[in-house]
């Protein structure tokens, strides 16, 4: 199964429900799969690899259920906000607006933050892990440094989130700078307009079974399965 993905319409499909996703000037020519525009639907796309691929430094039994369960659940309570949403607007009431409007927000940064997150992920030495190339990492170097200044900071961003979140690297539009971001739950503190490039999942449910609470030493594991070749070929797009 390709690796390569076209992230185009699930972040098109997110900008036009006002997420603020995607950068209106990164126009990235892939976009990765979860809309399906025949039933006008979110979906969720299969792993792009097997779930004990990414062993042993994400487990099968986790990647499993946070796939199939987890990420299911933001696929199924985004379209869920949508069709309370536009039930309101059919009955013309709007009593629960607040609340389906943050379900829609919720949901929806979930499905595109797990989204990306298998998408940037490759197995070891198969695609996974090493060092970025090009442009990247040239980037990489001028803004942050050296990649192990970055790395640094990367991970002690991820070790930082209060409660669930995330740590992402994103590619700001005006100013075609990188990014360390740090966001609560799926979409608190997050740059509007920013589009990410590469997110790790520090929500408990994503280390949990076999890390317990050492966060940071799955932290450290994920830096060896990164799939740096995606990566900057989305940052490639993105900077044109
Ligand atoms: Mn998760």
């Amino acid at each position: 199964m390709s690796i390569e993905v076209d992230r185009r319409a699930a972040l098109v499909s997110l900008g036009a429900l006002g997420l603020g996703i995607a950068g209106a000037t990164a126009a990235p020519s892939r976009s990765l799969p979860g809309f399906d525009p025949t039933i006008g639907e979110f979906t969720l796309g299969p792993l792009p690899y097997a779930p004990e691929a990414l062993e042993p430094y994400l487990d099968a039994e986790t990647m499993r259920i946070h796939h199939d369960k987890h990420h299911a659940g933001y696929v199924a309570g985004l379209n869920k906000a949508l069709a309370e949403l536009a039930k309101a607007r059919d009955a013309g009431d709007f009593a629960l607006v607040k609340h389906w409007s943050r379900e829609l927000t919720f949901h929806g940064a979930g499905h595109l933050n797990h989204t990306l997150f298998w998408h940037c992920m490759a197995p070891a030495g198969h695609g996974g892990g090493g060092l970025p190339s090009g442009a990247l990492a040239k980037a990489i170097d001028a803004q942050f440094g050296s990649f192990d200044k970055f790395a640094a900071n990367f991970k002690a961003a991820a070790g930082a989130v209060e409660g669930g979140g995330w740590a992402q690297l994103v590619l700001e539009p005006a100013s075609k700078r990188l990014f360390i971001i740090q966001m609560e739950k799926q979409q608190d503190m997050f740059l509007p307009g920013a589009l990410p490039l590469l997110g790790v999942d520090v929500w408990e449910h994503a280390y949990y079974l076999r890390y317990q609470n050492r966060r940071a030493d799955y932290v450290s594991a994920f830096m060896n399965v990164i799939h740096w070749a995606q990566v900057g070929a989305w940052y490639d797009e993105a900077v044109g």
